[in-house]
């Protein structure tokens, strides 16, 4: 906290510096140790963040200048922030389109710093998720029961600048830095639209359930949204990483009697019984297709799948590995933009149904309190996914742990 008030002090001084703030704001600054509220609204506020410039290249911590939230939009004190595999895609741009500079991240927690014109659902100092896919509440998908894919503020990976002036609100000595999936949680200080945040409850601790802001709402939500299934029946998992893991939580929530593990990697087995894995099939150890290994361990296949890898291969196992006649199959991964998938349409004949889906079919404002709440109410274990924890200091080792496949989550602290 010490170090926290130092910061924030340093920070307030160059603002107050740059944009003659009163020695009240600065005092109040101090008092509090948090740079939210009157103090800072409408101003332009300095603050460290970790910068992209480069695909595959360590983060560099460095001040930016973080503009003020325009209508509709929301500028947040990011308090804690985790590494999503989407983060690690788009920054490697092996199979994405690159865009840098950009300051990435997307899983994290806060608190709302100020608020700008038209803004009315969330104030100053809520606590609140940001969210890479947004809810604008008045589309036809927002409007519809079963969809969370919003006209105006659905997920999209490729948009660098806010949706309402089509700039960014984050600039280096005047040059614009690219925001990451309208959320860019590596830095300080991040602006959102205010559709892209969920208020949850204030009680719950924000260095735990920041992971609800991406990771484990869609796999809990892929599971128990979308494959749907029925107690007692055999569920196959691919990818035993925090998505993956979440998507088992949900199959175990749901009553699932078999819970089959699918990874390349054989360290991910021993984590992954934790979460009500049952039985692991790697790949590796077998000489024939993994979905004829899966479809002879459940005489013919098992009943619901969800993939958690982004591989295009492992996307076909996990369709081709659930029964014929009422077998579903649910596609999470991010795919290389020029990924094909490719099967005999028999299969799909043959009554097997496949479904994709983004953030678990959750929408953001009007669900993820209630996820919040399952883990207030025990009813979902959230500890078992932060295998690690790093200062944003070092943020570029949460990626070296994601890299080497080591551990599930690892919370970054913004304050440290
Ligand atoms: P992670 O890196 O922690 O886990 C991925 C796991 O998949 C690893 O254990 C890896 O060994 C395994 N894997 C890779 N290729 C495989 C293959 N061919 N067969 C079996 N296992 C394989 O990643 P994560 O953060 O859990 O994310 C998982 C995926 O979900 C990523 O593709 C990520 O981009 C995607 N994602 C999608 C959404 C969405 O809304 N659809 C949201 C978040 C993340
Ligand atoms: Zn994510
Ligand atoms: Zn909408």
């Amino acid at each position: 906290m010490r170090r926290n008030c130092w910061r924030s002090c340093l920070s307030l001084a160059s603002l107050r510096g740059i944009h003659g703030l009163t020695r009240r704001a600065y005092s109040l600054g101090c008092e509090t140790g948090e740079l939210v509220g009157p103090m800072t609204a409408g101003h332009v506020l300095p603050c460290r963040a970790a910068v992209a410039w480069e695909a595959g290249k360590p983060l560099v911590i460095q001040q930016v200048e973080v503009a003020p939230p325009q209508a509709m939009e929301v500028r947040m004190k990011v308090k804690y922030t985790s590494l999503c595999h989407t983060d690690l895609y788009f920054w490697e741009a092996k199979g994405q389109t690159p865009l840098f500079p950009r300051i990435f991240g997307h899983e994290a927690a806060g608190v709302v710093e100020s608020v700008g014109e038209g803004v009315s659902d969330v104030a100053v100092g809520d606590h609140v998720l940001p969210v890479f896919t947004g809810e604008c509440g008045e589309c036809r998908h927002c409007q519809s029961e079963e969809s969370n894919m919003c006209d105006l503020l659905r997920i999209n990976t490729e948009r660098g600048v806010m949706l309402s002036d089509g700039k960014s609100r984050f600039s280096i000595n005047g040059t614009p830095i690219n925001h990451f999936l309208g959320t860019s949680t590596f830095s300080e200080y991040t602006v959102v639209h205010a559709g892209c945040l969920a208020k949850i409850n204030p009680l719950a601790p924000l260095d735990k359930v920041c992971i609800v802001s991406c990771g484990v709402s869609t796999g809990l939500g892929a599971t128990l949204n979308v494959a749907k299934p029925k107690q007692g029946s055999s569920v196959a998992i691919f990818g035993l990483g925090a998505v993956g893991l979440a998507a088992a939580e949900g199959a175990r929530i749901a009553g699932a009697s078999r819970i089959i593990g699918v990874d390349l990697n054989p360290n991910r087995f021993e984590e992954a019984k934790k979460f009500g894995v049952t039985e692991f099939v790697n790949p590796k150890d077998y000489d024939r297709p993994v979905q004829q290994v899966i479809a002879e361990m459940t005489d013919g296949g098992v009943d619901r799948s969800v993939e958690c890898t982004g591989n295009i291969n492992a996307m076909v196992s996990a369709f081709e590995c659930v029964h014929d006649g009422w077998g579903v199959a649910v596609l999470v991964g991010v795919p290389n933009k020029d990924a094909v998938f490719m099967t005999k349409p028999i299969n799909i004949l043959n009554e097997r149904t496949l479904k994709g889906t983004f953030f678990g079919n959750y929408k953001p404002r009007s669900d993820i309190p209630s996820v919040v709440d399952m883990y207030l109410n025990k009813k979902l274990e959230l500890d078992k996914f932060i295998t690690h924890r790093v200062p944003f200091s070092e943020i570029n080792k949460a990626f070296d742990l994601m890299v080497k496949g080591e551990g599930l989550r690892c919370i970054i602290n913004m304050e440290d």
